[in-house]
């Protein structure tokens, strides 16, 4: 069998794995990048944050080519009338991307930076030892001075070591799908500000993602009891057709896929970092998608742990397992800044009196933006010190 030897070695070619295989290689490393399937593949989460561009900038990926320009978020409670928009102007520039399309871009791009890149190859045995790391995949045996676990939801380490603490008190699943939007007023409306619509509802919410070329991703999280006797289909139709809203806006769309689930989606990986390993993206810690806060920490962990990775490896200290500490405590800020928000977003009048409130209460309002633009690490942010000074209710 093939044994080669590489710096660094990373499973999981999604914008993680592809993020941490570029910027580890731009600072010279040998890096091998290991995905189980062939881009492009499906993927959900379209919706971006405006402090994934930093990190577009330094990977050298112009992201407005291609990508819906996004302007902000807003939360609508058609029951009530009330609206609210958290318009992301004057930060950076953010997008609605095809992920499939996307994703690809990453993944090439970092190939274009010098990492070997294997796709249909399943990472299947990890072992991080006091000297090295011993890779198996279905193919070959590999050998390196480090292991990142970059495989999403799969979250090799996380099962290995049974280190997942799933949360169940946020959304409980998500069924979705992708559409191609007939050209009508609304729809051309909603193209022209590129803005996610959250509308809330009934059992949890509904997601309205536009993108390019008038395509529409549609979801609905369930959060609440669901009537046992509906199927997934069923389920779905019912409260997207409840909204008059989306109701509109699918008259006469072509529907481009099947009906998808995603379940029991939040969790927090305990053990992101170790001897010769670390977990970044959704192999770290993943949360309800309500603020589309997935894929900013999945390429912003990257970055973490590249940046700290790269002063192991040069300084020949990347075998201490205590090495991404800092980097991690970076993390947990702002992983619970978001989790916290979610909790008061599901258990208490958050949207009510604070979402639709804002203009009484304008600094409140700068301070929401900066925490759903992804500006998690402000010094100065007095409501996100609020939030931090609470607990959550899975004890993080
Ligand atoms: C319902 C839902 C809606 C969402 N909406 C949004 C949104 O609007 N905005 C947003 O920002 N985020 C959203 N997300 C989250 C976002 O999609 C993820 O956080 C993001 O894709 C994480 O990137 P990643 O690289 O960590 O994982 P992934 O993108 O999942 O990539 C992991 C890769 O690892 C590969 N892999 C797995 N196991 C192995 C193995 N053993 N060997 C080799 N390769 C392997 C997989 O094939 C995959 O390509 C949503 C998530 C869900 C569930």
């Amino acid at each position: 069998m093939e044994q080669k030897n590489y710096d660094v070695i990373i499973a999981g070619g999604g914008p993680a794995g592809s993020t941490a295989a570029t910027l580890l290689a731009q600072y010279g490393h040998s890096v091998l990048l290991i995905e189980k399937t062939s881009h492009p593949r499906f993927h959900i989460g379209e919706s971006m944050l405006p402090m994934v561009e930093p990190i577009m900038q330094r990977l050298g990926i112009d992201w407005s080519v291609g990508n819906l320009c996004k302007r902000g978020a807003e939360f609508i409670d058609e029951a009530s009338g009330k609206a609210t928009l958290f318009s992301f102007e004057g930060i950076h520039h953010t997008y609605q991307v095809e992920r499939s399309v996307f994703d690809e871009k990453l993944f090439n791009n970092a190939v274009q930076h010098g990492v070997i890149a294997h796709q249909n190859e399943r990472v299947t045995q990890i072992l991080c030892s006091e000297n090295k790391v011993q890779i198996d995949t279905d193919k070959a045996k590999y050998q390196g001075r480090y292991f990142i676990d970059a495989t999403g939801r799969n979250a090799l380490m996380g099962k290995k070591l049974s280190t997942i603490n799933k949360m169940t008190n946020l959304g409980k699943f998500a069924l979705f799908k992708h559409y191609q939007l007939a050209s009508t007023p609304a729809a051309e409306k909603l193209f022209v500000h590129g803005n996610i619509q959250i509308f809330l509802s009934k059992i949890g919410w509904i997601w309205c993602i536009p993108m390019t070329q008038g395509r529409l991703s549609v979801g609905l999280v369930v959060q609440k009891e669901v009537p046992g006797d509906l199927k997934q289909e069923a389920l779905f139709e019912r409260y997207i057709k409840a909204s008059a809203r989306m109701t509109e806006l699918l008259d006469s769309a072509e529907v481009l896929s099947d009906l998808r689930i995603e379940a029991d989606f939040s969790y927090l990986n305990n053990q992101r970092y170790g001897q010769r390993f670390s977990c970044c993206g959704d192999a770290a810690g993943f949360l309800d998608p309500v603020f589309s806060s997935g894929f900013f920490f999945a390429v912003k962990t990257a970055e973490l742990v590249a940046d700290q990775l790269h002063q192991g490896l040069i300084s020949g200290t990347e075998a201490d397992p205590l090495l991404h500490q800092s980097s991690d405590e970076s993390y947990q800020k702002g992983f619970k800044t978001m989790l916290l928000l979610i909790e008061r977003f599901y258990g208490s009048n958050l949207v009510e009196n604070l979402f639709f409130e804002h203009d009484r209460h304008k600094g409140i309002k700068k301070d929401i933006i900066a925490i759903l633009s992804g500006d998690l690490w402000q010094q100065e942010n007095g409501f996100q010190q609020g939030l931090l000074r609470g607990r959550s209710k899975v004890g993080i």
